[in-house]
């Protein structure tokens, strides 16, 4: 997917503050955060969105969903987090490679 913006990062072609990368999986803050702590996790292989996932797509997207908390506590967020996945336009999405938004440090009810 050579006009996806997060696959230009995954390919190191846009730089990003990454937190944490594996064979399947980048981590990095997001560009705009909307709380003292805002982070993506990312599969590094291009799936435009949750919508678009199949059976092939299973064990990474549990490997992000098990690395979301340890990620956040290890970011500071030792009293909770929000996670946001924004799927397709009528959810919000505008960046189409899936990723997990991490939120939290704003309060009770970050966003
Ligand atoms: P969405 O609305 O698709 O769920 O969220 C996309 C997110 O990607 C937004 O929060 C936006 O700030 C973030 N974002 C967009 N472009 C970049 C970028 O080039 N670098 C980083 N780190 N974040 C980005
Ligand atoms: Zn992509």
């Amino acid at each position: 997917m050579s006009d996806c913006i997060f696959c230009k990062i995954v390919a190191g072609e846009i730089p990003c503050r990454k937190l944490y990368e594996d064979e399947d999986v980048l981590v990095f803050h997001d560009i705009h955060p909307v709380a003292p702590v805002h982070f993506m996790l990312i599969p590094k292989a291009h799936v435009a969105s949750l919508a678009e996932c199949d059976q092939s797509h299973r064990d990474v997207l549990g490997k992000i969903l098990l690395l979301a908390p340890k990620l956040a506590w290890e970011q500071g967020l030792t009293d909770g987090f929000r996670t946001v996945i924004n799927t397709g336009r009528g959810g919000g999405q505008e960046v189409f490679h899936l990723h997990v938004h991490v939120i939290g440090g704003g309060g009770p009810r970050p966003l």
